[in-house]
């Protein structure tokens, strides 16, 4: 098995298919959203940054990562979310060598604009385990309504799971982190997977791991 670099649109299921892997495959998920958002939880000030919804300044993002791949060991990780620009793809590989470890394989979760708009609004979150649920695809519904199947926690919404939020997103993975896809497939290390049923991407990623 390999380590997996997600490249995707907020929303296309990055999330839904590290839990997935995470439980079936024992993968470690590192999303660095989800370290962001705990660390706005104890810092104001950061949390203004965060409700821009813009990029997190690279120096934070590398001390936070670097932390957690260290204290990995061999294990295999899942980046979800990371890294958003071409700039952090680079540095990144430097931050593999000193660690000695391996890049693995990229997937890039293809899925359409207005698609992923309908998911948006629908996405909900356990605060406590993270699973991911929705209100309207069938595969994601949670059992009682707005409760996590798994902890029974109540679900929420995340706070930038808005329209105007997610557009703002939207256009800074447009701006920024696409390119990282031309990056990827020149080093020979990209896979493309149409993003639709999360259980269907996970088969397909399977394959690919293997
Ligand atoms: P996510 O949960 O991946 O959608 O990330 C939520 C927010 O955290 C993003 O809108 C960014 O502000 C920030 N963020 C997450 N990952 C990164 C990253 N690799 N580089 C910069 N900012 C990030």
């Amino acid at each position: 098995m390999k380590n997996i670099i997600l490249v995707a649109p907020p929303v296309a299921g990055k999330g839904t298919l590290s839990k997935i892997l995470e439980e079936k495959q024992n993968y470690i998920v590192i999303s660095i959203g989800d370290i962001l958002r705990a660390k706005a939880k104890e810092d104001k000030e950061f949390a203004t940054l965060m409700k821009s919804c813009k990029l997190i300044d690279d120096e934070i993002i590398f001390q936070v990562l670097e932390e957690k791949l260290k204290n990995l060991g061999d294990k295999k990780y899942i980046l979800d979310g990371f890294p958003r620009t071409v700039e952090q793809a680079k540095m990144y590989n430097n931050l593999l060598k000193g660690l000695n470890k391996e890049l693995g394989v990229v997937i890039y979760l293809d899925i359409e604009y207005e698609k992923l708009l309908q998911r948006v609004l629908a996405r909900r979150i356990c605060p406590n385990c993270k699973q991911v649920y929705s209100t309207r695809e069938k595969s994601l519904m949670p059992k009682e309504t707005n409760k996590c199947d798994k902890c029974n926690s109540i679900l929420y919404q995340r706070e930038d799971d808005t329209e105007e939020k997610f557009n703002i997103r939207y256009n800074e993975y447009i701006n920024k982190t696409e390119p990282l896809i031309n990056y990827y497939k020149n080093l020979n290390l990209l896979k493309v997977i149409k993003a639709n049923d999360p259980y269907k991407t996970y088969e397909e990623v399977l394959n690919i791991i293997n």
